[in-house]
């Protein structure tokens, strides 16, 4: 099984990522839990690149990066793990490319995924959760996360990071058999529930 975690900054997707696979795992599932930009060497190199802001990195260099650093992540990391049975859950994935890329940066969903295409096999997921939160309650939380710069690819504005949200939810729409929308609001271990009852349906519970 192949389990996502999207959604803007600053929601808790790393945060709930963790929590679920330490609750699969304490039901005996084997579990990788990994990350993009990043999860393999190689993308982790990349995510120094995308992450870089000296670099000046334009909307269409980064799209391709990010389905760069996806690939090598795919080919090293996911892929097998998905083909020897272990469950993968992953902190953002190509709906990030086409939320950030095609949403924020205007860029074509066809295009964003073409690259998907050749990068990685079109590999799409099982399962999405969409956490969703409200602006104000997003500000406050990373006003608490202490001097963390929360946008980390950073200079992006206040409009794009909603155009982000409305691609997020118009994609979450579209699919509503992959995608579980699951607000972000209260406790982690609240949110945590909230996941592990959407999740029932593949952990037979
Ligand atoms: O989730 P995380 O904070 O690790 O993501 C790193 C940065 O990459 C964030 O600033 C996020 O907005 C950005 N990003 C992006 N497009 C993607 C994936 C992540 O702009 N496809």
């Amino acid at each position: 099984r192949f389990i996502t975690l999207e959604g803007g900054e600053g929601v808790g997707k790393s945060t709930q990522a963790a929590m679920l696979a330490d609750a699969l795992r304490a039901r005996g599932i084997d579990v990788l839990l990994t990350r993009e930009p990043g999860g393999t060497p190689g993308a982790e190199a990349i995510r120094k690149l995308l992450l870089d802001s000296e670099l000046e990195i334009g909307a269409r260099t980064e799209a391709l990066l990010f389905a760069a650093a996806r690939a090598d992540h795919v080919e090293k990391a996911i892929a097998p793990a998905l083909d020897r049975g272990t469950w993968v859950v992953c902190d953002r994935f190509i709906d990030s490319s086409r939320a950030y890329q095609g949403g924020g940066d205007d860029l074509f969903d066809d295009a964003i995924m073409a690259l998907h295409n050749i990068g990685s096999w079109g590999l799409m997921p099982d399962m999405t959760f969409l956490l969703t939160a409200d602006n104000e309650a997003v500000a406050q939380r990373l006003a608490a996360r202490d001097g963390d710069n929360s946008d980390r690819i950073g200079g992006r504005s206040a409009e794009y990071h909603a155009a982000v949200a409305d691609r997020f939810r118009t994609l979450a729409v579209s699919d509503p058999e992959r995608f579980a929308c699951i607000s972000a609001d209260g406790t982690p271990g609240e949110v945590h529930d909230r996941i592990m009852r959407a999740m029932a349906p593949l952990t037979g519970e």
